[in-house]
């Protein structure tokens, strides 16, 4: 591992600053640390809010980020208040906390981390605590304190493994304090202790620390194959990731019973090969590398034993078989060694690895999820060095669900922001890089949805969701290519998006095209086009997404955007009116048939929504104008005038319909029509 740091960029930082930096530094090496794991704090004389000096701790505190941590995200705490605390025997977490709380010089800023006593206990200016990877492969085997020893020599003291806390901070007080000459400290089973009177000289130990671990490591691992020999090749691409798609649906539905869950799929060589080796089964089973990672991860992923993954039968009777075994061990493992009063957490699981495929992971949006992908994408190399170097070896059962079920740790989650509306909730829309396409793609993603966005204008989408993406400070938008017409295209898309986040359980129709001309006059060509994409289009996506959703099993809700000129059709709008009749019969007949498996069908029916809208185009306009005896440059306002409410109807009011009808609030209702209309008498749904 290289030194990545900067005599330059450093000249003029110090103080809080200079930790500010080295702790970036090492939270952008996701060899070191990742989301949110470690910390780092600076012992610094300073003055107390009465102005008088003091030895002030300042500490990582508890919700950041190492990668992006700012000066803010520090709490200062009188280091004098927390030293005698080495004489006491034990202190519970809860006393801990409160008296840490009363050393904060600062209350405004956060709370500091549970780790905190462990800085205050040694002497060294500067601290940084990870959880770097080439480390924990050696300290994860059951001869780790023989093996760090014949790599570090006496310089490196190790400390057995306790969950953070005062325990924990003592015992690597103790050690120290026997033996000042130590450099570093291992905690087993869990992380790297170094530091410095520097920041710099701190940070330059870990560096050589983990370049001597992972040197170590290569040698061990050389002419070696510690996963055993590979049972299960990964499949071709195309032919994993068609499966992907195909049993995606049905995994989300087997582990979102209680909670809707949003999945990344990855399919990654080093990765397969690792679950396609004979001992992966085994070995994924023993635990997490670190205890922090069971936080996202849960203890264990889900191996899904399967000898032919190529048939889907077979794949998807695994999964479920999978789940059910899982659930079974997660209630069996919480019954034998839950501590006092905790009542259970979700009993699914958050990795799923699949031979030959590749590996799920779940979340509760498309972050969530991707953090676990990346806790995981580590994980699996540090299982294969420690397997090459000893045996990998974690924490036990009983440590792990203590630390699962830690209310220091579960306490943070209750602190997350309320979730919204249509968070968990998978949605794709078709036209979506249209006017309305657009507005309710920009209502779900504020609402909290992940939404596939579908177009036939690949670039507009795609920008369209980078804009979204952007504004909601999120990952939940994805666009797609797919053109409704066609069978092959849509079903290319629906396997895309079933990789994008697992699954369905809304489901826009919006594509649409409009041509006029009387029906006299109508050419063959625009009848043909009509019927293709506002009748055949919808068909074809509807069948691709009712058969998603039916794969998943949780219901579903389906709104079809189609027009007033169904209710109360116009002149000149043969080919519109018509095709989008069928589309709306289609709709009150998926109403029925799909009712049983707890699919709602509904429809809106705007009219006049010219904003961004595709389908006013200037021959649109011209010819509209001249229907209604009208100037083209009066076509806007003549809309917004025949309605009862006198007014303009935009993309977001009927984005506004297509919430409600898509959401809980609209549970009980299936088959109907709402019209985004203004009121029009003519048009009045009976
Ligand atoms: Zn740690």
């Amino acid at each position: 591992m290289k030194s990545l740091w900067s005599n330059k960029a450093t000249k003029n930082l110090s103080g809080l600053e200079l930790v500010v930096y080295t702790s970036r530094l090492i939270g952008a090496d996701p060899n070191l640390v990742l989301w949110g794991g470690g910390n780092s704090s600076i012992k610094i004389e300073g003055k107390d809010h009465k102005g008088e000096p003091t030895r002030i701790l300042w500490i990582k505190g508890s919700g950041s980020d190492m990668r992006t941590i700012a000066p803010k995200n520090f709490t200062p705490l009188r280091l004098d208040d927390l030293l005698p605390l080495m004489e006491r025997e034990a202190m519970s977490d809860d006393e801990m906390v409160d008296y840490q709380l009363k050393s904060v010089l600062d209350p405004k800023r956060p709370k500091p981390s549970i780790e905190t006593l462990l800085h205050a206990f040694l002497p060294p200016a500067h601290i940084y605590h990870t959880h770097a990877d080439a480390i924990c492969a050696l300290s994860d085997t059951p001869s780790s304190k023989k093996i760090i020893q014949s790599v570090f020599g006496d310089s490196v003291g190790v400390v057995n493994y306790h969950r953070p806390g005062f325990q924990l901070s003592k015992a690597v007080g103790e050690i120290y304090k026997k033996n000042p000459t130590l450099t570093a400290i291992i905690l087993d089973k869990h992380g790297l202790i170094t530091w410095g009177n520097t920041a710099k000289a701190a940070y330059l130990k870990t560096i050589e620390m983990v370049t001597k671990a992972e040197a170590f490591a290569a040698k061990k691992a050389r002419g070696k194959r510690p996963l055993g020999r590979l049972k299960q090749g990964a499949l071709p691409q195309v032919q994993r990731r068609a499966l992907a798609a195909e049993i995606a649906p049905i995994l989300r539905g087997e582990i979102g019973e209680n909670q809707s869950m949003v999945l990344r799929y990855e399919d990654d060589p080093a990765l397969l090969k690792f679950i396609g080796s004979a001992k992966a089964n085994k070995l994924t089973q023993i635990g997490p590398f670190t205890p922090d990672h069971l936080m996202h991860t849960k203890p264990w992923p889900l191996f899904v034993e399967i000898e032919n993954p190529e048939d889907p039968i077979a794949l998807a009777e695994a999964i479920r078989m999978g789940c059910a075994r899982y659930r079974q061990g997660a209630v069996d493992y919480f019954e034998d060694y839950k501590p006092e009063g905790v009542t259970m957490l979700d009993p699914n699981p958050r990795v799923i690895l699949i031979p030959g495929v590749g590996m799920f992971t779940s979340g509760k949006d498309p972050r969530a999820a991707g953090i676990v992908h990346d806790l995981y994408m580590h994980t699996f190399p540090v299982i294969e060095a420690a397997s090459a170097i000893d045996r990998y070896r974690t924490i036990g059962v009983k440590d792990l669900c203590d630390f699962e079920y830690w209310p220091m740790e579960n306490f943070k989650l209750s602190l997350l922001p309320a979730e919204k509306e249509f968070s968990r909730k998978i949605v794709l829309i078709t036209g979506a890089a249209g006017g309305i396409g657009a507005a309710i793609a920009e209502a779900f993603i504020d609402t909290g949805a992940c939404v596939v966005l579908s177009d036939i204008d690949l670039e507009k989408t795609a920008k369209l969701a980078e804009t979204l993406n952007r504004k909601s400070g999120s990952q939940n938008a994805a666009a797609l290519q797919m053109d409704v017409r066609n069978e092959k295209s849509v079903r290319q898309g629906f396997a895309q998006a079933a990789r994008c986040f697992g699954g369905l359980d809304v489901f826009i129709s919006n594509a649409g095209i409009a041509r006029t001309a009387s029906v006299e006059d109508l050419s063959p060509a625009d009848w043909e086009d009509s019927l293709a994409v506002n009748a055949t289009g919808h068909l074809l996506t509807s069948q691709a997404a009712l058969r998603m959703m039916k794969a998943q099993g949780l219901g579903g809700s389906i709104v079809v955007v189609t027009t007033k000129n169904v209710l109360a059709p116009g002149k000149d709008f043969g080919a519109y009116s018509a095709s989008k009749a069928a589309q709306t019969q289609l709709a009150r007949i998926m109403a029925i048939e799909n009712a049983p498996d707890g699919i709602r069908v509904n429809m809106v029916t705007p009219d006049g929504i010219f904003e961004g809208s595709g389908l006013w185009s200037k021959q649109i306009r011209k010819e509209r104008a001249k229907a209604h005896n009208i100037r083209i440059k009066d076509v806007e306002t003549f809309y917004a005038k025949r309605n009862l409410l006198q007014t303009p109807i935009l993309g977001k009011d009927v984005a506004e319909a297509v919430l409600f009808l898509a959401s809980e609030r609209a549970a009980k209702t299936t088959g109907a029509i709402l019209p985004v209309d203004g009121g029009l008498r003519d048009a009045f749904p009976r």
